[in-house]
């Protein structure tokens, strides 16, 4: 089964889908992790990526779904996967769809009002070393600046300043009507409240994802 996770930056896709990644045995491709990656490694990738990134901007389609069409080659792919971040606009459907036509698919939306996710962006923190995201009013590490888990200092994403995440979220509201309407046309679609504790939006996925199985046998 394809898991396609959607939301705004923020609308924690990446915490949701480390949850479903570890209750239903499915590995997470985030296109946002691979390549911030690339860029700290400064490989080709990282460096044509790079500038697109800190202004906020999609990455080209070919160059993202080109990472996707990569990564669902591999064996531990072929019982499904949960993407997060991608596709991200008609065009990377296509081209998703083209490189997988996949049967079974479930697309689910975490719909966060704007204002939180503001909040939530620009108080988030994560650890340079581990990738533990905090946030600093509602999650804070016991030690400031530094991470509970690994002791690795804690760093804010170059895109999450308040110029970029307000290019961010335009450019999310311009594409996801598409994608939505693509999506229930097919059938697939599902949209949950993200708002309350992590463990609570996590409930809400994992009854449509369970109904869809328990369907399935
Ligand atoms: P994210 O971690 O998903 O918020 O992604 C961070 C940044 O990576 C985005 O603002 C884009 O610049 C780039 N990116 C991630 N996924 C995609 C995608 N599917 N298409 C284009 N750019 C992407």
């Amino acid at each position: 089964m394809r898991i396609i996770l959607l939301g705004p930056p923020g609308s924690g896709k990446g915490t949701q889908g480390e949850m479903i990644e570890r209750k239903f045995n499915l590995p997470r491709i985030a296109t946002g992790d691979i390549l911030r990656e690339a860029v700290k490694l400064k490989t080709p990738l990282g460096l044509a990526a790079e500038a697109q990134i800190k202004a906020g901007h999609l990455v080209s389609d070919e160059i993202v779904a080109s990472l996707v069409a990569e990564r669902i080659k591999q064996s531990d792919c072929l019982q499904g996967y949960i993407l997060d971040g991608f596709p991200r606009n008609l065009n990377q459907i296509k081209l998703l769809e083209k490189m997988d036509n996949c049967q079974e698919e479930i697309a689910i939306e975490i719909y966060v009002p704007e204002e939180t996710v503001i909040k939530r962006l620009v108080n988030r923190r994560i650890c340079s070393s581990c990738g533990t995201v905090y946030n600093i009013i509602t999650s804070p590490p016991q030690r400031f600046e530094f991470c509970d888990f690994c002791g690795g200092q804690l760093i804010q994403r170059e895109d999450d300043n308040a110029e970029v995440i307000r290019e961010r979220l335009r450019i999310y509201e311009t594409e996801i009507k598409d994608i939505r309407e693509h999506y229930c046309r097919k059938g697939v679609f599902y949209k949950i409240n993200g708002e309350g504790s992590v463990d609570e939006v996590f409930k809400r996925i994992e009854i449509i994802l369970e109904s869809k199985i328990k369907k399935k046998v």
